[in-house]
């Protein structure tokens, strides 16, 4: 499901048509009948981080909806003036209230039925003690037999943490490319 459509001008609050511009662009856009401004509609980036300890990973049990209580690496959307390795070190201390140290881009993954663009980084854990903020019910560690699979909120997630574990048997971590169509 893409997002909501546009109903009014940002410029002037005149009710937006969507038909193709007049600039010779392809794709309808929401335009103003009024002002003629084109309201352009770009995917959004979610960037996270794979928190590790040893074997183990840190999971955050959601204390929010869309899927409440079930387990999640900590993401979220990012914000402007960050970039997204920044992004995924916000998310972390916030959902997780981590101590860790950022590592390499371990995955990205086109979401494109909702226009979202996930990244997710390794990131190594300094403590295995957590201080979870509003967000998360429960942060904690789980061995790779210990993952609530049919628990995991999102198929990102679930993507992330299987190339995660298969990497980690080989020894040596790539940037994987996953298109969720
Ligand atoms: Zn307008």
């Amino acid at each position: 499901m893409l997002r909501s459509p546009i109903k009014h001008c940002k410029q002037c609050g005149t009710a937006v048509v969507y038909r193709l511009p007049d600039d010779g662009d392809t794709k309808e856009r929401a335009v103003c009948p009024a002002c003629s401004t084109v309201h352009y509609e770009n995917p959004l980036n979610v960037v996270g981080t794979v928190p590790h300890w040893g074997d183990k990973v840190l999971l955050c049990k959601r204390n929010i909806e869309p899927r409440w209580g079930k387990w999640t690496l900590p993401a979220g959307f990012m914000e402007l003036g960050e970039t997204v390795a920044e992004g995924a070190a916000r998310e972390t201390t916030e959902e997780a209230g981590a101590t860790f140290e950022m590592e390499g881009l371990l995955s990205l993954l086109n979401v494109v039925r909702v226009g979202q663009v996930h990244f997710f980084f390794r990131a190594r854990l300094l403590s295995d003690q957590f201080d979870p903020g509003f967000e998360t019910i429960e942060a904690r560690l789980f061995a790779e037999h210990e993952i609530p699979w049919d628990e995991i909120a999102f198929r990102t997630v679930k993507e992330t943490l299987e190339r995660y574990f298969a990497d980690r048997k080989t020894g040596s971590f790539g940037i994987h490319q996953v298109d969720i169509v």
